[in-house]
């Protein structure tokens, strides 16, 4: 077999047997096949597509190109959440011990972020001492003792999608429907679990901008994940506006803490309980919704899923006084009129804080955890003129005054709001 006719093949739009798909990421794996042969690949793929079958057998390999964790070293039933990402997407740090409070078991092995804003781990890794380089055995162990653990990704996990992912990021590849459903389910399958929950986001701070997009995504990593024999459901939901009303590493952990006491932001409260309450009701805890979100609720207002995420936290040798890194410059953004906010600009409200340093320009760029966007005014709120619709933090003057333009674009004043849903459909 030559790597060669494999790329022809898929350029000339046929379908790769499995074998081909198999030499293909063992070799680039190995390092027998180089970066230009994989881009070239790649390319091929985001113009041609994927059959599902090809889909399965590139995230199986994708999977099996390193450790796969055994389910039968876990405790009790097993289940994640995965989100597409989006703008002040904090949920995995809040639903992750309120699942384990309802019982669930939460093996979340996440990433950073390389979009606009940071990913799970640098938003926990503001929390001072939190380790997200937990060994097998560690990871385990905070497991068996919490019920949920959060850390990054080890070197033996999914090797083939780190390797082809960093490529696709540099070559234009990334928005594949087949390529991105292999990258996230070959690492989320790897974690031995039974139940996954997507959050399938769309809109101007999400990858997929329109529904449709999403839709099609949600269909194809339900449809892999079924197929590999695991209880899969996406939750589309939009990300037009920012989700809750802070965006910046710190300052969503802080948000996190305030929901985990059993206040914070509406929105943010409310798709945390939705998404852990699919995932009870997926693992058969609850054969109804309504049961599994009314117990989601409960372990939120009575503590319980506080007091797990301080264990996890401790566990993962987080300090618990809950003192986070703190920005040297505030500047509220005031309303120039009188008004009801009817849109606010995820992407801008991304840009901005990418300026200030809350996120990553290149994948060795290091993150400023204190700075970013806070208190911001959520779409439906009246604000009387001179009154903030959000506060932006900064260590330095220069990315101050070239985000603060951008934040206050990112805000449209009106006089009517039309509210739409923030879950908009669930598939599978
Ligand atoms: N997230 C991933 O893990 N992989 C992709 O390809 C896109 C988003």
């Amino acid at each position: 077999m030559l790597t060669q006719w494999i790329i022809e093949k898929k350029r000339d739009g046929n379908e790769l047997s499995d074998e081909e798909i198999r030499f293909l990421i063992k070799g680039f794996t190995e390092g027998s096949i180089p970066d230009y042969q994989m881009a070239s690949f790649a390319m091929a793929v985001y113009f041609e597509g994927m059959t599902s079958r090809e889909t399965v057998a590139l995230t199986l390999e994708m999977m099996n190109s390193g450790d796969v964790i055994d389910p039968a070293q876990l405790p009790g039933i097993k289940a994640d959440k995965h989100s597409t990402g989006g703008i002040g997407d904090k949920t995995s740090l809040i639903l992750a011990p309120l699942a384990a409070a309802c019982g669930l078991t939460v093996p979340m092995i996440s990433g950073r972020g390389l979009g606009l804003t940071g990913g799970t781990l640098d938003k926990l890794e503001s929390i001072p001492g939190y380790r997200t380089d937990l060994s097998e055995k560690e990871f385990f162990q905070t497991l068996e003792k919490c019920g949920c653990a959060i850390t990054g990704q080890t070197a033996q996990f999914a090797p083939a999608d780190k390797k082809l992912y960093a490529l696709r990021d540099v070559t234009g590849t990334v928005p594949s429907i087949p390529l991105i459903t292999a990258s996230i389910m070959s690492k989320k399958l790897a974690e031995g679990i039974d139940t996954l929950v997507l959050d399938v986001k769309w809109g101007k701070g999400a990858f997929m901008k329109t529904i449709g997009q999403a839709r099609e995504l949600a269909q194809a990593l339900v449809e892999v994940g079924t197929h590999m024999g695991k209880k899969v459901r996406a939750v589309i939901t939009d990300m037009n506006a920012p989700l809750g009303r802070s965006v910046g590493n710190a300052l969503e952990v802080q948000e996190c803490l305030e929901v985990l006491k059993g206040g914070g932001s509406a929105d943010l409260r409310d798709l945390t309980v939705e998404l852990t309450a699919h995932m009870l009701e997926l693992s058969g805890v609850f054969l109804d919704l309504g049961k599994a979100r009314e117990k989601v609720s409960q372990c939120l207002g009575n503590g319980v899923a506080m007091k797990k995420f301080k264990a996890m936290a401790a566990t993962q040798g987080g300090s618990t006084d809950w003192v986070f890194p703190k920005a040297k410059i505030q500047q509220p953004l005031l309303a120039p009129t009188d008004g009801i906010v009817v849109a606010v600009d995820a992407e801008l409200i991304g840009k901005a804080c990418l300026i200030l340093g809350a996120g990553r320009k290149k994948t060795d760029n290091t993150i400023d955890r204190a700075v970013g966007i806070g208190q911001m005014k959520k779409p439906g709120e009246a604000v009387k003129k001179g009154e903030p619709l959000a506060v932006i933090f900064s260590n330095d003057r220069k990315n101050m005054d070239e985000a603060f333009p951008l934040v206050g674009s990112a805000f449209e004043l009106g006089t009517a709001f039309e509210p739409s849903p923030l879950i908009c459909e669930i598939i599978g």
